[in-house]
């Protein structure tokens, strides 16, 4: 068998939908966008949704919509990719890195007012929905991380690049912070090759993150100011940036957004199928939902090997590679990087759960297409390895 990390699924409307923007004669921000923008709005129940060329975009303009300024610190857990970082060095700000909670992989209120502790000048924080799960974000005792981010009054921006769709509570995540970033990512849960999405219920936000992502260029503004609206005519408020999404990739964004519930159900699938199948094994820690298994996205299932394990995580890996299975590590901690860790001086004491899961944990294959076969066959090289390994 040969059996991928991640494989796209594009069995839908993606080729009817490119056909007609090509026939359109219009290739860039248009209708399609125009539209993929509504659906996923209404779909997350925002008010407002920008499409832009990737997530990382989102995150650069929703940093810099918000306010933030060079020199301003930001939360971020040390736990995921450089993106949700590097766009704080993009304007002079500067990331604080915060440890995680073992088992959930994600940053909890406990650990939030931690680090809020040891920084009372933190401006904003960058939330990570890990592998596709929300942490708590509200509470009736006022201690979720968004409450808590009120009380001191704290701008929240969320890195959804793994959490569509996923809720907490009975909301989807998209409106509990002030503005939040999902990537279409080629290996993301649904794709238009590249490409993002910035979401808020926040005029300004919006208002500021729709003219930045084109140039800093106004109409808006222009109109006020003029009584004869020239079309042509324009004016430039900012020095903005590229980050609008072409029309071709909305059409694949379209098309995948229809079977977006359709592909959840089959990550569930895969999930629940490597849950119960691992439930026994001692030597690997699975993901620890702490929610209803319906509301987590499913777009990693990472296991953590455990110390007593008969081989490590590394010899695992190429063991799986050897079976024809591809797995991938989520992640080499920013810590540990060596921009990050020579800039801030960081040091893995301070990381203590995350240098457990970075050390132990491995991602296994996790898409709709996966079939039960494969699952039986990924469980069964996962128990070879594991459970016989020179025992
Ligand atoms: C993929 C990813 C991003 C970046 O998404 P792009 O669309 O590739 O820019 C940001 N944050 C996290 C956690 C990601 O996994």
């Amino acid at each position: 068998m040969n059996i991928p990390f991640a494989k796209v699924s594009m069995a839908g409307n993606e080729l009817k939908y490119i056909t007609e923007v090509l026939k359109s004669g219009w290739l860039t921000t248009s209708s399609k966008a125009f539209q993929f923008e509504k659906l996923f709005a209404d779909i997350v129940g925002a008010k407002y949704a920008c499409t832009v060329s990737s997530c990382t975009a989102a995150l650069h303009l929703a940093v810099e919509a918000i306010g933030i300024k060079t020199g301003d610190k930001v939360l971020v857990p040390s736990l995921t990719f450089t993106a949700t970082a590097e766009v704080l060095r993009y304007i002079g700000a500067d990331p604080v890195f915060m440890d995680v909670e073992y088992g959930t992989s994600l940053i909890s209120p406990a650990l939030l007012r931690k680090s809020l502790k040891a920084n009372p000048d933190i401006k904003a924080i960058i939330i990570v929905h890990y592998g596709g799960q929300s942490p708590v974000m509200t509470s009736s005792d006022g201690e979720g991380i968004i409450d808590i981010c009120r009380q001191n009054n704290i701008r929240v921006i969320e890195d959804a690049a793994h959490a569509f769709p996923t809720k907490f509570g009975n909301r989807f995540i998209g409106t509990f912070g002030d503005v939040t970033c999902f990537s279409f990512y080629a290996n993301k849960t649904i794709t238009t090759g590249e490409g993002g999405m910035l979401v808020t219920d926040d005029e300004n936000i919006y208002k500021r993150a729709k003219t930045m992502r084109l140039h800093g260029i106004n109409r808006d503004v222009w109109e006020r100011f003029t009584s004869n609206k020239s079309s042509w005519e324009y004016d430039i408020i900012a020095p903005g940036f590229k980050y609008n999404m072409p029309d071709i990739n909305a059409a694949v964004g379209l098309a995948q957004l229809e079977k977006a519930d359709y592909f959840r159900d089959q990550r569930q699938r895969c999930a629940s199928y490597y849950l119960h199948e691992f439930e026994r094994i001692h030597v690997i820690d699975l993901p620890v939902c702490i929610g209803p298994i319906e509301n987590h996205s499913w777009h990693l299932f990472p296991v953590t090997i455990r110390t007593e394990a008969p081989v490590s995580r590394n010899e695992f890996i190429i063991q799986m590679g050897q079976a024809g299975i591809g797995t991938s590590v989520h992640y080499k901690p920013l810590h540990r990087m060596t921009y990050y860790k020579e800039t801030y001086n960081l040091n893995p004491d301070d990381f203590p759960n995350t240098e457990r899961i970075w050390n132990g944990t491995v991602s296994l294959p996790i898409f709709p297409d996966l079939t039960n076969r494969e699952l039986e066959y990924i469980c069964q090289t996962t128990k070879r390895i594991l459970l016989n390994n020179g025992v």
